[in-house]
């Protein structure tokens, strides 16, 4: 499954423990709005194409030099399809080589960019040797919106409600025929996602609500049990699991710095099981190698689910500590 970009897990950990900025919340909203449209598309293209299709999502590369992120690679009979996703809202013209907006001419044009990561691509497939085509797809996934073109184009366009139909279409040109590695020869190239550079200082931790999220409700009243936690709302949660969550929420907020003691038992607040939480920083975290004892626990900044995404199934089996008899017990 594609994933959140950093920005965005960032945005939404802050979001459950206060109150965003306008500014915050309307980016927020669009980095939202923008996985939801991509998610979108790679349902559409398993559900058509069928879950074998070979693609390529949401990588970033770097070409001699160049770097460019890429939506979507989509690979049908000799011919890659660059998909661009984009946002937009409103209705656009692109004609005279422009996109206008009502009588508004747009500052970018958006198929240089597109025709920059088709050109990389291109470049990459020469230098490896593999003799397929790149063709630019610039679609649009908010179905309010759309683009009308009256100009001469190379690119394809696809307004949301064209996409079915075009991937029926691709879907004719299907072969079975052996595929060159083109994967291995793109992500010779990849470079690690983008991290946020925005900082949320330390010392405005007094402003962040305390304590363990409940992820059904967003509420803090979560009850810690023998074996679980749970809310009023109805929802119960492993123990082991609400608290390395957690935990990663911090790292999440907080990601230039090492996970701490100290800083972490603010986060969790009065009702702290410290010695559980130290526990499972023993556990499952990487002490760093230092001097100083202070320097506390590897951070790797990111939600549970990614930082943990090797130990999924150890995991689901700890989620099943729910079901146990007794667990719900108070301590
Ligand atoms: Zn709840």
């Amino acid at each position: 499954m594609r994933r959140k970009s950093h920005k965005l897990q960032v945005l939404e950990t802050l979001s459950t423990r206060k109150k965003l900025d306008p500014e915050q919340q309307a980016l927020l909203q669009k980095l939202q709005r923008g996985i939801i449209g991509e998610r979108n598309m790679d349902l559409l293209v398993e559900s058509i194409l069928g879950a074998e299709v070979d693609c390529l999502d949401d990588i970033i590369l770097e070409y001699q030099g160049n770097v460019v992120q890429i939506d979507k690679l989509l690979i049908i009979g000799s011919i890659i399809y660059l998909i661009d996703m984009k946002f937009y809202r409103g209705h656009y013209i692109f004609k005279n080589g422009e996109w206008y907006l009502g009588e508004k001419i747009l500052a970018n044009n958006n198929f240089e960019q597109l025709r920059r990561a088709v050109r990389i691509i291109q470049n990459v497939l020469y230098d490896h040797q593999i003799p397929l085509k790149v063709q630019g797809v610039l679609a649009f996934m908010n179905p309010e919106s759309s683009l009308t073109v009256e100009d001469s184009l190379k690119e394809t366009v696809l307004n949301f409600a064209d996409i079915p139909t075009w991937l029926l279409q691709l879907k004719q040109n299907t072969s079975n025929k052996q595929l060159q590695d083109w994967k291995s020869a793109i992500r010779n190239y990849e470079i690690a996602p983008y991290r946020t550079k925005k900082i949320f200082p330390l010392e405005k931790m007094d402003t962040l609500q305390k304590g363990i999220c409940c992820p059904n409700c967003h509420q803090f009243n979560m009850n810690e049990n023998r074996h679980t936690v749970s809310c009023p709302c109805g929802y119960t949660e492993a123990k082991v699991i609400a608290f390395i969550r957690t935990i990663c929420e911090y790292g999440v907020i907080f990601h230039n710095q090492n996970l701490t003691r100290s800083q972490l038992r603010i986060f969790f607040g009065q009702d702290l099981n410290e010695r559980y939480l130290e526990y499972l920083l023993e556990k499952y975290f990487e002490r760093l190698d230092s001097p100083n004892s202070r320097s506390g626990y590897k951070n790797e900044g990111i939600i549970f689910d990614y930082w943990f995404a090797e130990k999924k199934d150890y995991f689901e089996r700890l989620a099943e500590r729910k079901n146990w008899k007794n667990a719900n017990i108070s301590k």
